[in-house]
């Protein structure tokens, strides 16, 4: 892009799509008097590897790396710090380029599976009220770029590839719609990160629209919708953005959704305790949902400074747990928390560094 003084501004090169990676590939490696093929050697480096930077690339010239360097950006997110939980649940945090924010990604292993929990913006302007991301402010969207570099980064520094992708990081998704389809048309693309799209799941808290937008154009993708409470009151309380969208809307598009891709949905449901935990919750949970073929996952409230509310017993979760299987034909299952230690609720790790550096 052109600045005002004449020069153009490197080009984010996990921001482009296959056919745009390959025009601007080709013309810097023109540019630099290299044969074609080392379009090819940067491309495998680029999607399957990811170093930290253009000069680990062995096999391309050391002229070529540098004026790869000069042209392109990397990795537009600065690492900033990460922690290793007990569980080995690993939490990271990201400085952004362009001002002060910090965005948060988790590494859950688990068995064979290693998923990859991953931010859209930096903060959240939803502020739902149990949500320490709510609670931290908004800075704004995610470029794709940034919302890839979570994921390549995290395989570069911990050796771990990703089995799953969550976005249930920083943000609601389906508000950085644009930033999220580019990020998934790249990670999904076998010429590019070839990331399996079954493999992949958007969880957000309802805009009707976007998620049949997203069932068109991603329909492998899974959708979980983040429910927490079912009566119109509380809901509005909870989660403010089912004033604009109430759920009732939210559930018509959830059922297309199914309609349209035949995938199983997930409800994820915060128990907090007094608040959306009691029988009649559940019965109203279980009518609402009863016709649409899915999963509930439910976690218990996972308290931090300033919430407003209990961590729940695990006694009384089990008992909801077991009050939704009676009532429902899918399955319920009760999340276990995981990185506690490490401030592993989404947001809490940045609520409490904000400002340290
Ligand atoms: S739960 Fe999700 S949508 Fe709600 S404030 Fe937190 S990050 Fe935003």
């Amino acid at each position: 892009m052109p600045k005002t003084d004449g020069t153009t501004e490197p080009t984010q090169l996990l921001e482009l799509l296959a056919e745009e990676f390959s025009d601007a590939a080709a013309s810097a490696v023109k540019e630099a008097g290299e044969p074609a093929y080392r379009v090819d050697q940067l491309k495998g480096w680029l999607y399957e590897r990811t170093p930290l930077s253009f000069q680990e690339m062995e096999g391309l010239p050391r002229s070529l790396r540098t004026q790869l360097e000069e042209k392109f950006i990397l990795h537009p997110l600065e690492y900033d710090l990460d922690l290793l939980s007990e569980d080995g649940t690993r939490k990271f945090l990201w400085k952004q380029e362009r001002d002060d924010s910090r965005i948060e990604s988790v590494l859950i292993p688990d068995g064979d599976r290693v998923t990859y929990c991953i931010s859209t913006q930096a903060g959240c302007p939803v502020k739902c009220t149990f949500c320490a991301t709510g609670y931290g402010g908004f800075a704004g969207n995610l470029s794709a770029a940034e919302i890839i570099d979570q994921v390549v980064q995290i395989r570069n520094r911990t050796a771990q590839a990703p089995t799953n992708l969550v976005f249930m990081g920083m943000g609601e998704p389906l508000l950085n719609f644009d930033g999220l389809c580019r990020a998934l048309s790249i990670m999904t693309d076998p010429r590019q990160l070839g990331i399996g799209a079954r493999r992949i799941t958007v969880s957000t808290v309802g805009i009707p629209d976007r998620i049949r937008e997203l069932s068109r154009s991603f329909p492998q993708v899974k959708l979980a919708l983040s429910l927490h409470a079912t009566n119109r009151q509380l809901r509005d309380k909870l989660v403010p953005l089912n004033i604009k969208y109430p759920l009732e809307d939210v559930l018509e598009a959830v059922r297309e959704h199914y309609r349209q891709t035949g995938r199983r949905v997930t409800f994820e449901y915060v128990i907090l305790p007094g608040i959306n935990d009691s029988s009649e919750d559940a019965r109203d949970l279980a009518n609402k949902i009863r016709d649409i073929h899915s999963t509930i996952n439910l976690i218990g409230f996972n308290p931090f400074e300033g919430a407003p509310y209990r961590k729940p017993v695990l006694k009384s979760m089990l008992a909801f747990r077991d009050e939704l299987r009676r009532l429902l034909p899918g399955e319920v299952t009760l999340r276990r928390s995981r990185g506690e230690d490490i401030q592993g609720a989404c947001g809490q790790l940045s609520l409490k560094n904000q400002g340290s550096k």
